[in-house]
């Protein structure tokens, strides 16, 4: 990966911990069975509870804009600590063979009423008009991009990784209508070049900091479940695929609906949720 600050070291370190699986790691949140509507002014009472300076502190570590929209540009890995629910990310990575969507795991979403939220790739969504559009209409689904052909970023120069973003943000708002100003880099890769460009296009720059694996053949649904319901923690942003090349998806997010929804109370919520509206949930 390219330049990092101090900061992204550390967070570095920390996924270290976590055990590695496939380079291309998608995913995607959890699920809750009716999707609460948060209020938006929560952030805001957690600024007024907070003193400016804890805040400030609090929005650097965490990656969220401790002013007016200056944070576009930061690498999010997670959300805060705080913040009792988690964000399920799908990656739609182009796929050679297969039908390259995963009906049943999304259906499973929709009829769980799970909120989600899936990068798409331009590539991808040249050839899935149909269910590019059928996302776009579920309320508590969640879009962002992916890259057009899904390039190894820090490969290319300034001006072809501009293209290599842009043309997928384009192609979403010009084709179908909708803005998108979530972006994850394919295979999580990037360098400063990158972060310059997202900033200036206005894009917030998703990572995670919990992959499921779910591409990996020697991961079975159990093994899977147990790493993830192991490293899930306050805010994570985990990575699946619903593209057709996750394994056990649609059985392994049912099982951590379960894990973590129900028993530990982690609610999933979109990415854009889980950064701007979550309240200080407690348990109860
Ligand atoms: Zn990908």
């Amino acid at each position: 990966m390219g330049a990092q600050t101090p900061l992204e070291g550390f967070y570095n370190i920390l996924s270290l911990s976590i055990p590695a699986m496939t380079l291309d790691r998608q995913s995607q949140s959890p699920a809750s069975p009716e999707p609460k509507s948060i209020d938006s002014g929560i952030l805001g009472g957690m600024r007024n509870q907070m003193s400016r300076s804890a805040f400030a502190a609090w929005a650097i570590i965490w990656g969220v804009a401790a002013g007016t929209g200056d944070g576009a540009a930061q690498v999010i890995r997670v959300g805060p600590p705080t913040c009792k629910a988690i964000a399920l990310t799908f990656d739609m990575c182009p796929v050679r063979k297969g039908t390259g969507y995963d009906a049943e795991l999304v259906n499973m979403l929709m009829t769980k009423r799970i909120p989600a939220t899936f990068f798409l790739s331009g590539r991808w969504m040249a050839t899935h008009e149909q269910e590019v559009r059928a996302l776009r209409e579920v309320p508590f689904f969640e879009l962002g991009t992916h890259g057009q052909v899904h390039a190894h970023l820090p490969r290319l120069d300034a001006d072809r990784q501009r293209s290599e973003i842009a043309s997928a943000v384009t192609l979403l708002e010009t084709k179908y209508g909708h803005r998108a100003p979530l972006f994850r880099p394919p295979y999580g890769e990037y360098n400063d070049a990158t972060v310059g460009i997202v900033r200036a296009l206005g894009l917030r720059f998703i990572l995670w900091d919990v992959v499921s694996g779910d591409p990996d053949p020697r991961l079975s649904r159990s093994r899977m479940v147990e790493q993830l319901t192991a490293t899930v923690r306050n805010g994570s942003v985990i990575v699946f695929h619903a593209n057709g090349k996750g394994l056990h998806t649609r059985e392994v997010v049912e099982d951590l609906y379960q894990d973590l929804v129900l028993k530990r109370g982690l609610q999933p919520v979109t990415v854009t949720d889980l950064l701007d509206h979550c309240e200080q949930r407690t348990n109860h």
